[in-house]
């Protein structure tokens, strides 16, 4: 009886860590995740990435419950909206033209993702 006793209130205390933590950024790509997560640690807020490696094991989960997300404090849920809104909406730089193939990126590329050519100097 008394270890039943012991398992319900740790699935009760599980529970209660659960709904401190909020979802506030997922995508396909790990590497969007990342990006919010830099985002996230910039702005000085602590952030958990979950299903880094999970995408494709899980079979029966819908598509976007497998994807990589973030999660982070109850407290610091609007904080970590408002920095990941602020990122999309100006990203530090501007866009430019690959010299090699004349593709348009974006100011976080370094490197031409579509033929590998290096981008301008940075912080100039
Ligand atoms: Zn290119």
């Amino acid at each position: 009886m008394q270890s039943r006793q012991a398992a319900g209130s740790r699935i009760t205390r599980l529970g209660t860590l659960e709904d401190a933590l909020k979802r506030v950024y997922r995508a396909a790509s790990l590497l969007q995740v990342a990006h919010a997560r830099n985002v996230l640690i910039t702005a000085g807020i602590e952030c958990e990435l979950r299903n880094q490696y999970l995408a494709g094991a899980l079979g029966d989960l819908p598509m976007m419950e497998t994807w990589p997300q973030l999660y982070v404090d109850d407290d610091d849920e609007t904080l970590a909206l408002r920095a990941l809104a602020r990122a999309a909406a100006a990203p530090a730089g501007t866009m430019w033209t690959c010299s090699g193939c004349g593709e348009q990126l974006e100011p976080q590329f370094t490197q031409c993702w579509l033929c590998g050519a290096a981008g301008p100097p940075r912080g100039v």
